[in-house]
C-alpha cells in the first residue's frame, strides 16, 4: 500500500529521563489516512452502527485520533443505551434460526470469511495501522490469527460441540446424552489494541455455537471492527445476528452487560473486576481476559543470543501494548552481564517508525493516555534510582505518541513500574540464583497471565513451568508459541482473568451443558407395590457389584 508523507502533528514533550543510547528511528512518518479510504467506504462501514433506536435521542458520533499524528480519523455514530436494548433484541429474534442452521452451513461461512480476509488484508491492515500507529508486521499478526481461528472453528466447531453419551445410573437401563446449547446473545467488549483479533476472533466461536453476538467497538478503533462486519456480510452472515454498537464503554458497554446472555470481555482488570460483578448480579456468564506484568526468564544454560532475540520481541512487540508481552526479565545470575550485553544490543537494532511497509519493527503508542503511563512509569524508576540501559524518552521527532524502547535496571519494590502493568514498550532486568528464587520472583504480583522460559534443559525447563503461576508459559519463545497455538487454551490466573479463549473451552464456554436421559425400562426406584427396604437392599448390592467389577 503506498503512503503518502505527512509530518507528524504537534508534538507533546513528555519528560522521562535520557538515556545513554537510543534505538534507530525511522523519520518517514506514513500518511495519516490511507489513500484508498473514501468518505464513501468509511459510509458503509458506519452504516453497520445500531443506531436511531430512540427517535427523541440526537444521533451523536465520535472520532478516533489516527495516532501517527493526531489528526482525526472518520466520525462513527454513537449508539444509545436503547440502541443497545435493541440490538440484544433483534439479535435474539435472528438467534432462533441461527441455532437451527445447520453446522456445515456456519461454518462454511467462516471458511469463506477466512479467505476473503486473506485475500483482502492489505485494506484491514491498513485501517489497523491507522487507527492504533502500531507496526505493520503487529498488525499482519492479527490478520494470522483470526485466519487460524476461522479455520480451526470452522472445521471443529462442530466436534468441540458434539452431544456427549453418558452412562446412566444403571448400565443399559438409562440412554443418557450431554448436548451443548448455545446461551443466546453474546455481548463482545473488546480494547484497541488488538482491534482485528480481539474484536472478531473471539466472535466467531460464538456464532459457530450458534449464538448471535452484540459487539461494543472499541472507541477508539471503531473502524476496523466496521471494516470486519462487512467482511462478514460478504461471507455470508445474516445481517442480524452479529450487530455492533459503539459509544462509551461505560454506557453502551455497560447497556450489553444489562442485556445480554454471556458476556465476553478483554481489557483492564479494573473494568474487568466491575463487569464480573455486574454479570454476577445477573446471574449471567463471563469470560474475562484481563491484564498481565509477564515474566520471561533465562536459566543458565540457555542460548543467550536467542534468548536476547526472543526477549526483545517479546518486550516490544504491538509496542508493549499487549497483554502477553514481557514487562520484566529474569536472568540466573551467573549469565546476567552476558544476556544484558546481547539484550540491549537486540533492543537498539530495532527500528522504531511510522510507515505503512514492514521495514519499521515497532509503532507509536496508541493514545496520549498510553503515553502518559509509559512516561510516568519511567519516570518514578529513574527518580527513585533505577538505571536506564537503553531508551527513557519520548520521541515527539517521529510522533506525537512514540517512546523509545526502555530497558532498565536495578528496579526495587516501591517503584511502579515493579509490580504495576504498563502496557507499554518498557522492560526491567532482575537476576535470580537459582531456580527456586527464579519461581519466587516470577509469581510475584498478583498477575498470572502470559511466562516465558529459555533454556537448553528442556525437561528442566517444563518442570519450572508446572511452577509458575501462569495461565501460558512458553519455553524458548517470548509469547507467541502459545498464542498461536489455537488448539489449546489461553486466559489468566489469579487477577489476570477468568474463562479461557482458543481451542475446546474458547467455543464451550458460549454454550450451557444440557443433559437429556431417557429411561428405558422401568423408573429408578421401587416399582410399584413391591418393598422400598428390598429394593434398598438390591441396590446397594447391585452398586458394590459394580465397583468389583470395574464398571464405575
Ligand atoms: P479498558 O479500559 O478496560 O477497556 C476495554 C474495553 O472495555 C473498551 O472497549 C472500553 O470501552 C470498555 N469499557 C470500559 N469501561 C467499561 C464498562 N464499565 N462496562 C463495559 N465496558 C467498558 O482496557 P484498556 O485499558 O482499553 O485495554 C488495555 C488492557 O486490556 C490492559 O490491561 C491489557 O493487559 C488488557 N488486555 C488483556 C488481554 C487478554 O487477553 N488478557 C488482551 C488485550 C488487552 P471504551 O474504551 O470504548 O470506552
Amino acid at each position: 500500500m503506498t503512503a503518502e508523507t505527512a509530518a507528524p502533528g504537534a508534538p507533546a514533550e513528555v519528560e522521562s529521563g535520557v538515556g545513554p543510547t537510543a534505538p534507530r528511528t525511522s523519520n518517514e512518518v506514513g500518511s495519516v489516512r490511507p489513500t484508498w479510504v473514501s468518505d464513501s467506504r468509511v459510509a458503509r462501514w458506519t452504516s453497520w452502527v445500531r443506531q436511531g433506536a430512540d427517535p427523541d435521542a440526537p444521533v451523536g458520533s465520535q472520532t478516533g485520533l489516527a495516532p501517527w499524528t493526531l489528526e482525526p480519523t472518520a466520525a462513527v455514530p454513537v449508539s444509545t443505551t436503547v440502541d443497545v436494548t435493541d440490538a440484544v433484541r433483534s439479535a435474539r429474534a435472528a438467534h432462533a434460526d441461527w441455532a437451527r442452521t445447520p453446522f456445515r452451513e456456519r461454518a462454511e461461512i467462516a471458511l469463506r470469511f477466512h479467505d476473503l480476509l486473506l485475500a483482502e488484508q492489505d485494506e484491514v491492515i491498513d485501517l489497523i495501522q491507522w487507527e492504533t500507529g502500531k507496526a505493520r508486521f503487529s498488525a499482519w499478526q492479527e490478520i494470522g490469527q483470526v485466519a487460524a481461528l476461522a479455520r480451526h472453528y470452522g472445521r471443529r466447531a462442530e466436534h468441540y460441540l458434539a452431544p456427549q453419551k453418558r452412562r446412566g445410573m444403571v448400565p443399559g437401563a438409562t440412554v443418557v446424552k450431554e448436548l451443548r446449547v448455545p446461551k443466546g446473545v453474546i455481548g463482545v467488549i473488546s480494547p484497541w489494541n488488538y482491534p482485528l483479533y480481539l474484536g472478531v476472533g473471539d466472535v466467531l466461536p460464538a456464532l459457530l455455537a450458534g449464538n448471535a453476538v452484540v459487539s461494543k467497538a472499541d472507541s477508539q478503533t471503531p473502524l476496523t471492527l466496521l471494516w470486519t462486519r462487512d467482511l462478514m456480510a460478504r461471507a455470508g452472515l445474516p445481517d442480524d445476528v452479529w450487530q455492533v454498537v459503539t459509544g462509551a464503554g461505560g454506557v453502551t458497554g455497560a447497556a450489553i452487560v444489562e442485556a445480554a446472555d454471556f458476556i465476553m470481555f478483554t481489557g483492564s482488570t479494573a473494568t474487568g473486576r466491575r463487569l464480573g460483578a455486574q454479570a454476577g448480579e445477573r446471574l449471567i456468564g463471563a469470560s474475562l481476559e484481563l491484564g498481565g506484568k509477564n515474566p520471561l526468564l533465562v536459566r543458565a544454560d540457555a542460548d543467550l543470543v536467542a534468548a536476547a532475540h526472543g526477549a526483545a520481541n517479546a518486550a516490544f512487540a504491538n509496542t508493549g501494548q499487549m497483554c502477553i508481552h514481557v514487562e520484566r526479565i529474569h536472568v540466573h545470575e551467573n549469565v546476567y552481564d552476558e544476556f544484558k550485553h546481547e539484550f540491549v544490543a537486540a533492543v537498539e537494532a530495532m527500528r522504531l517508525g511510522a510507515a505503512y511497509d514492514y521495514d519499521v519493527e515497532v509503532g507509536s503508542l496508541t493514545s496520549t493516555e498510553q503515553l502518559a503511563t509509559v512516561a510516568e512509569h519511567v519516570r518514578d524508576a529513574v527518580e527513585r534510582g533505577a538505571s536506564l540501559l537503553s531508551g527513557g524518552r519520548a520521541r515527539p521527532d517521529v510522533g506525537p505518541l512514540f517512546h523509545e524502547l526502555t530497558v532498565l535496571e536495578g528496579v526495587t519494590a516501591d517503584m511502579k513500574v515493579y509490580d504495576e502493568e504498563t502496557f507499554g514498550p518498557v522492560v526491567s532486568l532482575y537476576s535470580f540464583r537459582d531456580d527456586d528464587d527464579a519461581v519466587a520472583q516470577a509469581n510475584r504480583g498478583s498477575y498470572g497471565l502470559s511466562a516465558s522460559i529459555w533454556g537448553k534443559d528442556v525437561r528442566a525447563a517444563e518442570a519450572l513451568a508446572l511452577r509458575i503461576r501462569a495461565g501460558a508459559v512458553n519455553i524458548n519463545d517470548g509469547a507467541a508459541a502459545a498464542a498461536g497455538s489455537v488448539e489449546a487454551g489461553m486466559g489468566g490466573m489469579g487477577d489476570s482473568g477468568l474463562g479461557r479463549r482458543h481451542g475446546a473451552e474458547g467455543i464451550r464456554k458460549y454454550t450451557d451443558a444440557q443433559t437429556v436421559a431417557r429411561q428405558r425400562w422401568m423408573p429408578l426406584g421401587p416399582p410399584p407395590g413391591s418393598s422400598v427396604e428390598r429394593f434398598v437392599h438390591a441396590t446397594t448390592k447391585q452398586l458394590g457389584l459394580m465397583k468389583r467389577i470395574g464398571l464405575r
